[in-house]
């Protein structure tokens, strides 16, 4: 994609730090790292969503993400990792070609995920929330943004 600083990167137009490549995917360090070592990892191929992303290379993202997450644990001394994306603006991708944050944690890094944690009106506001996703859900054909 013309534009996209992501497919720059890959075609080696704007240099990276390479950590990993295969035929789908390409994994660098992040360049404002969470911890040293964050790594994102990019389908090869343009998706502004996840959601549109081939299952084989989506699921290598995630396969590959869990590899580079042990890494980080064994060679980096790590307690554990996040894996994280985000799929649109308002849920904060800023980089529209989509990628999976892998971000290493430590037990005394002094960063916190600002979670909030909100209840339900009722049992049934709750049900009614279920019913619109798994009806939407029984029409596998449909990918929808
Ligand atoms: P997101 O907010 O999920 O879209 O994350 C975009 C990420 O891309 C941020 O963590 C940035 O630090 C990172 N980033 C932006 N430009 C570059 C670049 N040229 N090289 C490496 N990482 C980058
Ligand atoms: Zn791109």
């Amino acid at each position: 994609m013309g534009n996209c600083i992501f497919c720059k990167i890959i075609a080696g137009d704007i240099p990276s730090v390479k950590i990993y490549e295969d035929d789908l995917i390409y994994a660098f360090l992040d360049i404002a790292p969470i911890n040293p070592g964050h790594v994102l990892v990019i389908p090869k191929e343009h998706h502004e969503s996840a959601s549109t992303i081939p299952e084989a290379t989506a699921g290598r993202m995630f396969r590959i993400g869990s590899r580079i997450g042990i890494a980080l644990k064994r060679e980096l001394d790590y307690d554990a990792y996040n894996l994280h994306l985000a799929d649109g603006t308002a849920a904060g991708q800023v980089v529209m070609h989509a990628h999976l944050h892998v971000v290493p944690r430590g037990v005394e890094d002094n960063f916190h995920w600002n979670w909030r944690q909100l209840t339900y009106a009722d049992d049934a506001a709750r049900a009614a929330v279920a019913e619109k996703l798994v009806r939407r859900l029984a029409d596998a054909s449909e990918i929808q943004k």
